[in-house]
Formats: structure tokens, C-alpha cells, sequence
């Protein structure tokens, strides 16, 4: 009963990090496969996200000198959310359980023995759940929070603290195929697939080598990415507001023809800048997030590949 199992790095641009990864990986592996929690047919997939250092060099030659090693490069950079896929895919339904995780190992390798177990219990998806960031900076634990507290706000989905480190089954995998979409927000999609599920806590560590892939900017793309994959919140807030300023502007209509009706009409020029200044501005507000909608709509509509795969490994005995 001892389940084959696949774990999936997406890697851009790790060369500094990828030697001692691997190390790291298969010693952990034979330990794992000593003590018959994972079969021997176990493998470790480095899907290379079109990185622009030596990254996939150090992945074909340690594919070649290890049967464990599975590489896959894609064409170019997709995003990290899109080599995951591409990795999980490219080998679904040869393994019993798939496992994503950063390639700089920064999610404690020592949670996949409490998901092996839970997945033995029973779970098709059991997620890494962070519940210590102390060695994040103070800058990283702060955003990484309000993203999750303001997705819950959205009605977004997500696990709280919980990133992409995770194990599905087989079921998972081929439910997830099913999701068409182009922009694809993995953490978001995997809790409304349903099914029988558990949470392993662990400790956040510090990356060792190389620099995080996600610089400020990345992070807001990939949260207003989230957001507006899986909430229409956003757009609510502009009827809301439309709303309140229609309302508002009755009010205003009122005030106007009284005081010109009394008599009292003096050249409120400022008045008059204030109200044209505001409602142009939220406008222009309005139209721009509905143009953010149209922009998803659109490239869902074009329905392009998420990724393309240039070469993959094949699994050998
Ligand atoms: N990554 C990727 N493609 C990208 C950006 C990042 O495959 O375009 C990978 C990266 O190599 C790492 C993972 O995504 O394995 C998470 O990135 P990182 O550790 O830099 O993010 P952080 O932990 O700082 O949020
Ligand atoms: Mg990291």
C-alpha cells in the first residue's frame, strides 16, 4: 500500500539553489523509502520555467545520471502556477499522489510524511498550512497576511496560509483538467473541486540560496490575478458606489432648485468643479475595472495554451 508518489518543483532561474535541492530531495527520499512510506517507483519532477541562467542544464544532467529525476522545459517563462500544471499533467496518472512545492524548499520537507499519512487515511488533497513565519521578513509576513485575510474578505476560496505546497491524488488531477480557464489561480481552484480533505501545519524556513522569483509587483499581479479570477466583489463595490452617488447627486438635484427658487443663487463655481472633478474621477474608476474584466474575459475567450512543453523526461524503470 505503499504509494508511488511525484513531487513537483517549478524552478525559474535556481541555479544557486537546484544542487543542494536535489540533495536534499533523494536523501530524504531514501529515507522515506526505507521506512516503506513511499514506493521505490517514487520520482522528483523540476519543470524549468524558461529560466535564463543554467537552471536546466543542472536539470537534464541530473536527470540523466538519476532514474528519480524527471525534467520538463517548458518553451519559456509561464509563471510559476503555470509550470506546476505543466508538471503535474505531463506525468498524470503514472503516480499514486502528486506533491507541488518551491524549489527552494522553503516549505518544511518533513510536513510530506504527515500528508503521506493522511492521504493513506483517506484525503485526496491535503494542504501545507504555514502557522509560523517567524523567519519571514517582517514586510513578506505582513502582505502574504492581508492577501489571504482581504481573499477571504473577496468570498475568494483560499486556505488560509496555505501557498501551493500540497498533495492531491490521481481524482484531483483529472478533476483539475476539467478547469478550463486560462489564468489559472491553483489555490483558488483546488478547495472548490470538494472531495475528502486535511491540513498539515508546518514551519515557513528561510530560502538559502538565490532570490525570491516573486519582487513586490509579481506578488500584486498574482493577488489582483486571484481576486478577480474568483470574485466579482470588486465590480460590486462600483454599483454600490454608483448607487450611493446617484442617491447623492437626487439630493443635490433638490438643493439646487430650491436655492434657485428662493433666490439665493450665487456663482458656486467651486461647488460645481468639486462635483464634475469627483464623478469624472470615479468614472474613469469604474470603466477601469470593468476594462480589467473585459481584459480576463478576453484572454479566456482566446483560450490559449497555459504552457507549452519543449521536452520532458520519460519515466524509466
Ligand atoms: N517560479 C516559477 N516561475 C516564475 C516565478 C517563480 O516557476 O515565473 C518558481 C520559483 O522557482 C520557486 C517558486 O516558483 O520554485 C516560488 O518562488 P519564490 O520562492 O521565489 O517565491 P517566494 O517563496 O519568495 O514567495
Ligand atoms: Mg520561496
Amino acid at each position: 500500500m505503499t504509494p508511488r508518489l511525484l513531487l513537483v518543483l517549478p524552478c525559474y532561474n535556481e541555479e544557486a539553489i537546484l544542487h543542494l535541492t536535489d540533495t536534499r530531495l533523494n536523501a530524504f527520499y531514501d529515507t522515506l523509502i526505507r521506512e516503506n512510506r513511499i514506493s521505490r517507483e517514487s520520482r522528483i519532477c523540476y519543470v524549468n520555467d524558461g529560466s535564463r541562467d543554467a537552471t536546466w542544464e543542472i536539470i537534464e544532467a541530473l536527470a540523466a545520471t538519476n532514474p528519480r529525476v524527471l525534467g520538463v522545459k517548458l518553451s519559456r517563462n509561464f509563471g510559476h502556477q503555470n509550470a506546476l500544471l505543466a508538471g503535474l499533467f505531463e506525468y498524470k496518472g503514472l503516480f499514486d499522489c502528486y506533491i507541488s512545492i518551491d524549489a527552494d524548499l522553503q516549505d518544511d520537507l518533513n510536513a510530506i510524511i504527515p500528508m503521506i499519512e493522511k492521504y493513506n487515511e483517506g484525503a485526496s488533497i491535503v494542504y501545507g498550512v504555514r502557522d509560523d513565519r517567524s523567519t519571514d521578513t517582517f514586510f513578506k509576513k505582513f502582505t502574504a497576511e492581508t492577501f489571504y485575510k482581504l481573499m477571504r474578505w473577496l468570498k475568494v476560496p483560499v486556505v488560509f496560509n496555505h501557498a501551493d505546497f500540497r498533495l492531491i491524488d490521481n481524482r484531483v488531477l483529472t478533476e483539475l483538467e476539467n478547469y478550463r480557464e486560462v489564468n489559472m489561480f491553483i489555490r483558488g481552484i483546488i478547495p472548490t473541486i470538494g472531495l475528502k480533505n486535511d491540513k498539515v501545519y508546518y514551519k515557513r524556513l528561510e530560502r538559502e540560496a538565490g532570490e525570491t522569483k516573486y519582487p513586490l509587483g509579481k506578488m500584486l499581479t498574482f493577488a489582483w490575478n486571484g481576486i478577480t479570477s474568483f470574485s466579482i466583489m470588486p465590480m460590486r463595490f462600483v454599483l454600490w458606489f454608483g448607487a450611493f452617488s446617484f442617491l447623492l447627486s437626487g439630493g443635490m438635484a433638490v438643493y439646487v432648485l430650491y436655492t434657485k427658487f428662493v433666490g439665493v443663487t450665487t456663482a458656486g463655481w467651486a461647488s460645481t468643479l468639486l462635483m464634475i472633478a469627483f464623478f469624472n474621477g470615479s468614472n474613469m474608476l469604474a470603466i477601469g475595472l470593468i476594462g480589467e474584466y473585459m481584459g480576463k474575459i478576453y484572454e479566456e475567450v482566446k483560450a490559449r495554451p497555459r504552457y507549452i512543453v519543449e521536452k520532458s523526461s520519460p519515466v524509466r524503470d
